[in-house]
């Protein structure tokens, strides 16, 4: 078990292995949709695997791209679907952790225009970051001669946003005009499975929208971005060797626990599959590997499963 990439990495890991893998972790982060839970059903077993790793003294950390609601509403979502001892400490979203790099990072005097929902406003509001109000006189007969621009904007955040439209994309391009003008995006996820076979786009292709009209790259504060970590460590005393990343997407989650030297476990009850692992395995090129995770677990009730089984 020591030394999990020295396989290549994509092991199937439960039982005994997968007790002696958690037993030699302080620390677990997970990732939310697609690992504890669906929609609004939590994945079988989710609670029992958080509540057996509390009681074996591991500290537990969610760790979601997910910006749309604020922490307080996670929490509610955790003790509604079941989860009896998640705390609002314990959950990182990328809209939390996008106002604490505008408030603590990069020091913003002066103020954030933001494209994204309740949650993204909520955090940012919750920070004591200046947000630009809507403006509520803009009609559909509105062009962008007609809407002031705010002199105070320093910074431009994107993030998933069911109202974006291209007033907002135009604004958001006007204030990138100026080089000063910070440019950020809550995470770069380009999609997001609904039920009943239905994708919605995520904040990753709004922010791709705008990085194509304004000539200009976003910084990415959620995962696969090291941020996400910094922030959880600078509050908790995390240390990578002693901290495991579980998370059901290969491209944010698992690249996310390589760049921060996490050992990893790719849960299959959401978006990645087993083949595509297995394919980033199998590839040639070197920065494919990142893609790789150490560790398969079927889904997260593997971790009851191995704990229970004392
Ligand atoms: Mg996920």
């Amino acid at each position: 078990i020591i030394g999990p990439r020295a396989s290549g990495g994509c092991r199937r890991v439960r039982g005994p292995e997968l007790r002696e893998l958690l037993d030699s972790k302080r620390d677990v982060l997970f990732d939310c949709d697609g690992v504890i839970w669906n929609g609004e059903a939590a994945v079988a077993g989710a609670p029992e695997a958080v509540r057996l790793l509390k009681q074996r003294g591991k500290r537990v950390f969610f760790v979601t791209n997910n910006c749309t609601r604020p922490r307080g509403n996670y929490a509610h979502k955790f003790s509604r679907l079941g989860f009896s001892d998640v705390s609002e400490e314990d959950i990182f979203s990328s809209a939390y952790c996008s106002a604490a790099y505008l408030r603590d990072v990069a020091r913003l005097s002066g103020k954030v225009f933001a494209i994204g929902c309740q949650g993204v406003l909520q955090e940012l509001r919750d920070a004591g970051v200046d947000v630009v109000a809507e403006d509520s006189a803009e009609g559909p007969d509105t062009s962008i001669y007609d809407c002031p621009l705010d002199p105070d904007v320093r910074a431009v955040l994107v993030g998933y946003d069911e109202k974006f439209n291209f007033m907002k994309l135009a604004k958001a391009c006007c204030y990138l005009r100026d080089s000063e003008c910070l440019f950020l995006a809550t995470d770069p996820d380009p999609w997001h499975p609904l039920r009943g076979g239905r994708v919605t786009p995520g904040s990753g292709s709004l922010t791709a929208a705008l990085e194509t009209a304004s000539s200009r790259k976003a910084t990415v504060i959620g995962k696969p971005s090291r941020f996400m970590f910094e922030c959880i460590a600078s509050q908790f005393d995390l240390d990578p060797a002693q901290s495991l990343m579980v998370g059901d997407r290969l491209e944010t989650d698992i690249l996310f626990g390589a760049n921060c030297g996490l050992c990893t476990v790719l849960t299959l009850t959401g978006v990645s599959t087993m083949e595509q692992a297995q394919e980033y395995k199998d590839s040639e090129a070197p920065e494919k590997k990142d893609f790789v995770p150490d560790y398969v677990v079927e889904s997260i009730a593997d971790f009851s499963e191995a704990l229970e089984d004392e």
